[in-house]
């Protein structure tokens, strides 16, 4: 079994390096080509979860857990707020091959994914870039913005002020003193906390704007109003996610504010060409990430694979 670190995970790819398989696995996934239970959640004392998400996949071949400490302090102090380790196993001889970093998968990973649904439902034109939060993701979706779309403008906000301008600054962009201010001046807007008040309204919205909404990833967050959600076309990584998880389409349900049969459109169907993408320059799209473990597995398998082409990580004899 391969051992890869955090330190081992950036040293072997980057960011745009994961869109080809994340994008291959959505395409699957879509297709039917994985087996993904909804994520377990484990409460624990002082506000900090533990999450579970476990899954299997057809190509490649492999299924495994990623196992996560959620800790939302952890920032202030130096580390993660995603601690913890994806294991992998070979699906021919149930073996573990691999275990990795979470952190920095999930990390990688999540923005990867959002790279894919930008580059899908983006204007091609789309050049300005909105991020609300300034955290971790925050400085992976920099990246993968910038991977899919010519970007030249940046602008962040963060709900502390010194730490969305000590952000701006590390990066060389703007800062925001409000949240319409940012999504004014945007094309794309990543939303990317863990708000629990919704941070993006209705009377925010332009015509041509793509939204990734990223945070958020359990029904008791929510950083998308729910008077959103009919004013967009949406689109998600797994339906089954998002109709248990998403809290601004839970709400959206239970108001009678979309219809059941509303569309929402897995981005594995828009890349297969079994549903639309954006359809018009004018329409608002809106890309909901829930996380699955499926992209987790793609991207643990490309990180390993280059590893042992390349000699990186050590290698554990577990027999
Ligand atoms: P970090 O802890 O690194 O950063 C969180 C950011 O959100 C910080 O800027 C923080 O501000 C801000 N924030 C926290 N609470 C609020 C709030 N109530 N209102 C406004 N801003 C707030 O987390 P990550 O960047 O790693 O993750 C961000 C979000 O993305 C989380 O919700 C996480 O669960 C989710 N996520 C989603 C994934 C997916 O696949 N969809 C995968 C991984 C993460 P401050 O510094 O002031 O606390």
């Amino acid at each position: 079994m391969r051992l890869l670190s955090g330190r081992d995970i950036a040293a072997v790819a980057g960011i745009a390096d994961l869109i080809a398989p994340i994008a291959e696995v959505m395409a699957s996934v879509s297709a039917g080509g994985a087996t993904l239970p909804l994520r377990s959640i484990v409460k624990l004392a002082g506000g900090n979860m533990f999450g579970i998400m476990p899954g299997a996949i057809g190509a490649p071949a492999v299924h495994g857990a990623k196992l996560l400490s959620l800790y939302p302090d952890n920032p202030s102090q130096g580390r993660s707020s995603h601690a913890g380790l994806m294991l992998v196993f070979d699906a021919v001889t149930g073996l573990a091959t691999g275990c990795l970093d979470a952190a920095e998968l999930t990390a990688m990973r999540t923005a990867a994914a959002t790279a894919v649904a930008t580059r899908a439902l983006a204007r091609d034109d789309a050049t300005r870039l909105a991020l609300i939060g300034c955290g971790e993701q925050a400085h992976t979706h920099l990246t993968a913005m910038r991977a899919v779309r010519d970007i030249s403008r940046v602008c962040v906000w963060g709900r502390d002020g010194a730490k969305a301008a000590a952000f701006a600054r590390a990066h060389g962009i703007d800062v925001a003193d409000d949240i319409a201010d940012a999504v004014a001046g945007a094309d794309i807007v990543c939303t990317v906390t863990p708000a629990e008040a919704p941070l993006l309204r209705a009377e925010m919205l332009r015509p041509g704007l793509h939204v990734n909404a990223v945070g958020a990833s359990i029904p008791s967050l929510q950083e998308i109003a729910t008077e959103v959600v009919p004013l967009v076309r949406l689109f998600t990584d797994y339906r089954p996610s998002l109709e248990a998880q998403a809290a601004e389409v839970i709400d959206a349900r239970r108001r009678g504010l979309i219809e059941p049969g509303h569309s929402i459109a897995e981005i594995g169907e828009v890349l297969a060409g079994r549903a639309p993408g954006r359809i018009s320059a004018a329409e608002i799209t809106l890309y909901r990430s829930l996380g699955i473990a499926a992209q987790d597995l793609a991207a643990a398998v490309f990180l390993l694979d280059r590893a042992e082409q390349r000699g990186i990580g050590s290698v554990v004899d577990m027999s």
